[in-house]
């Protein structure tokens, strides 16, 4: 069942999206070499209780995890992309980093991910973070009441295969509201005009995620986090979008940052946000 919100619902997702956009942009100011993926999660754990915000992973158990998720958010590092366990680790000059951060704030979720390189850039690294952002933004553009779900993964589709990077299938967008999963897949690849239509009211977390040369996916022993499986690098950018009878509102987007710095360059290329 897709369930539809009111617009005095999706203002109460729009609030728990505003702080998932803070949080996730203070993680960016973070990220730098020496810096441990564990002291980011308490950071992040200690926004979220001073807040009074609850986290949606924290004791996530889906099929595919080995027991329970026991941090706050997800952080993946070069060929990881996606359910990245925090861990001991020290960011390292050049390293590629996916922040993935999806809270509840009374009652409401928001979802969004964002890709960061820390210290020195290499081309290559920063051209498959642009590839996800615009592709993310084509999403966004096509989340309109006149088109079909099958619009979405069209539009995320083409700026892969514009970029060259092949798509996997098994990890893609959903709906979004009271839990962070709701009932619709919303896959990064398929076929326009195709699908259920998009109603004003649908909450989506729209998020495409690219590795350079593979769509194939291995596990870690961890059990959830989750590699390109030839070990190339890889990126992902999510927001959580409201359908509208007008334009898409984008309930997580961030206040611009200093792209040169950071590798992160789609938060002011937004048109959409209201
Ligand atoms: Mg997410
Ligand atoms: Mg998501």
């Amino acid at each position: 069942m897709i369930e539809l919100k009111t617009p005095a619902e999706i203002e109460n997702m729009h609030v728990a999206g505003r702080f998932v956009a803070e949080v996730l942009s203070d993680v960016g100011r973070l990220a730098d070499v020496g810096v441990n993926l564990m002291d980011m999660e308490h950071h992040v754990r200690g926004m979220i209780e001073r807040r009074g915000a609850e986290s949606c992973y924290w004791d996530y158990a889906p099929s595919f995890g080995k027991g329970p998720f026991r941090n706050v958010i997800c952080l993946s590092v070069n060929d990881a992309v996606l359910h990245g366990l925090p861990h001991d680790y020290a960011l390292r000059d050049g390293d590629v980093l996916t922040a993935d951060l999806a809270l509840r704030v009374d009652g409401w979720a928001a979802d969004s991910a964002r890709t960061v390189v820390v210290g020195t850039p290499a081309e290559e690294d920063l051209r498959i973070i642009r590839a996800t952002e615009e592709a993310l933004e084509a999403a966004i553009e096509a989340a309109r009441p006149e088109n079909r779900l099958g619009d979405i993964s069209a539009a995320i589709w083409a700026v892969a295969r514009d970029h060259g990077y092949p798509v996997n299938t098994e990890f893609g967008g959903h709906a979004i509201g009271r839990t962070m999963h709701e009932d619709l897949h919303i896959p990064n690849k398929g076929r326009p005009g195709r699908g259920p239509k998009l109603q004003p009211g649908l909450t989506l977390a729209l998020e495409p995620w690219f590795a350079r040369t593979t769509d194939r996916i291995v596990y870690d022993p961890d059990g959830w986090t989750i590699r390109s499986a030839d070990g190339s690098r890889t990126a992902h950018s999510e927001h959580t979008v409201a359908v509208t009878t007008g334009s898409p509102l984008v309930l997580t987007r961030r206040e611009p940052q200093n792209p040169a710095t950071k590798g992160d360059s789609g938060d002011h290329l937004s048109t959409t946000d209201a």
